[in-house]
């Protein structure tokens, strides 16, 4: 946890940024976690995972915009995707994943909610689904508000529980009841300790727990996580409470325990890879960076090497 909270503050130094967005240094470690800088590389990488029986689904990077011009803006190259998505062989493989803060949620609820509703509305006559992930606490609430406001009309969409969140358990129960799809993950923001717990153990066990309650009684959830130790306790629980495989999918993201991702597809499940790409992809990769120190002693083994 020191080494993750590390990372990120470290990540939002200028002189940081510079060195890792400039440096040679970086390029192999940027291409494992990102599958490129445009709409053409991110949909090889797509269409290349559909065909080899995976689901996928596209993250266009960016987050936070300045101005409501920028949140049209990305809205728009949001519809380009989905749009793109639609006319594809794997069309029913591939989804989106967006961030309520690129469709203008610090211009206000409103701004971000009649974009996200144009976003929906073309993706609906598809049957693409759309999910919002979820960002830093300061978005939660608004970001569950705004699914439950606009879920009657649009059953293509859901978003995202994260379990080092105090509140997450009830926003479980809440999303349950909503009847929407929940994608749930560990939490990849620094938060404090009045909102979120610290200790790694209670938030595997809080994601456990978590995780749990949405197979048993959730939406098609997503189960989101890397940790093998956690998979394996969650498809034996799945097994003796006789859920079966169709009910739920594992995520993963693009470039991560690839070699885990195989198996269980290979087993019969369901499994998605969430593809980023986007010319804004420093903020993504700093929090990559932060998950793992193991990360971080590659690039430093590089940098001794030159
Ligand atoms: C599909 C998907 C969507 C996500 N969406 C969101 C979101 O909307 N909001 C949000 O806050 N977070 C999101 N996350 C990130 C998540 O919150 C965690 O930060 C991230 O998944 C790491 O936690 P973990 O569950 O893999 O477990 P950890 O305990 O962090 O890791 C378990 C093991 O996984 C491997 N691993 C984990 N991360 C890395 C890495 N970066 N590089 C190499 N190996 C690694 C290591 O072997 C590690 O030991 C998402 C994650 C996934 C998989």
């Amino acid at each position: 946890m020191l080494f993750r909270s590390l990372i990120l503050k470290a990540s939002g130094l200028g002189w940081v940024k510079k060195l890792v967005t400039r440096s040679r240094l970086f390029r192999p470690m940027i291409k494992r976690f990102i599958a490129g800088e445009t709409l053409t590389d991110a949909f090889q990488v797509a269409e290349a995972l559909a065909g080899g029986c995976m689901n996928v689904s596209l993250d266009l990077l960016g987050e936070n915009v300045a101005t409501e011009i920028e949140a049209e803006r990305a809205t728009a190259a949001y519809i380009e995707v989905v749009e793109k998505i639609a006319q594809s062989e794997f069309k029913d493989k591939i989804n989106i994943s967006i961030k309520l803060t690129m469709l203008g949620l610090d211009q206000g609820d409103a701004v971000a909610e009649s974009n996200f509703r144009r976003l929906l509305t073309a993706a609906k006559p598809h049957g693409i689904f759309v999910r919002a992930d979820m960002e830093a606490s300061a978005y939660t609430e608004r970001t569950i508000a705004m699914i439950e406001r606009v879920y009657g009309q649009f059953p293509n969409t859901g978003t995202v529980l994260q379990s080092y969140l105090h509140r997450t358990q009830e926003d479980v129960e809440r999303l349950i009841r909503l009847g929407c799809r929940v994608r749930i993950v560990k939490g990849a923001y620094l938060e404090p300790e009045a909102v979120a717990f610290q200790d790694k153990e209670v938030v595997d066990a809080e994601y456990l727990k978590a995780a749990k309650r949405l197979m048993e009684a959730g939406n098609y959830p997503a189960i989101a996580t890397h940790d093998a130790g956690i998979i394996q306790k969650l498809k034996d629980y799945a097994e003796l409470q006789k859920i079966p495989k169709e009910r739920f999918e594992w995520q993963f993201l693009y470039g991560i325990r690839r070699d885990l991702q195989d198996q269980l597809r290979d087993e019969g499940y369901n499994v998605r890879i969430y593809v980023p790409y986007g010319a804004q992809w420093y903020p993504y990769f700093s929090r990559r960076l932060a998950e793992r120190p193991a990360n971080m002693l590659f690039i430093a083994k590089s940098l001794v090497r030159k």
